[in-house]
């Protein structure tokens, strides 16, 4: 990947990158949060001590809008990943099983919209 304009100015580019190669439903936004663990337990109104694995990113719906939240303390790549793999959840019905085949085929879209060879 070429970082010359900065590791989040690069994010955002690809962000805008996936928003025009692989359409999704509704307009999103994508929020880098510290501490995404504690922000996410807040949210679904859980205990600090409720979820043992650390979250890298989460997607949800609310009202028409998607948001993906990316933990902000964490590597430019290990972000960019993070992105695509939220992306192709939002590419993916709802109503289908997490990480099954819909949604591997979704993210194998978005990161060839990615991750492009020259
Ligand atoms: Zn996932």
């Amino acid at each position: 990947m070429d970082l010359r304009y900065g590791k989040q100015r690069h994010l955002d580019y690809l962000y805008r990158r996936l928003q025009q190669t692989c359409k999704v439903k509704s307009r999103t936004s994508v929020c880098y949060v510290e501490n995404l663990n504690r922000v996410m337990n807040k949210m679904l109104g859980k205990s600090s001590k409720s979820k043992k694995v650390k979250r890298l990113g989460c997607c949800f719906r609310d009202y028409n809008r998607f948001y993906i939240y990316i933990e902000k303390n964490m590597g430019f790549e290990i972000k960019a990943q993070t992105l695509v793999h939220e992306w192709a959840h939002l590419m993916t019905p709802f109503n289908v099983p997490d990480h099954g085949r819909k949604w591997a085929e979704n993210y194998c879209k978005a990161y060839r919209s990615v991750y492009r060879t020259k």
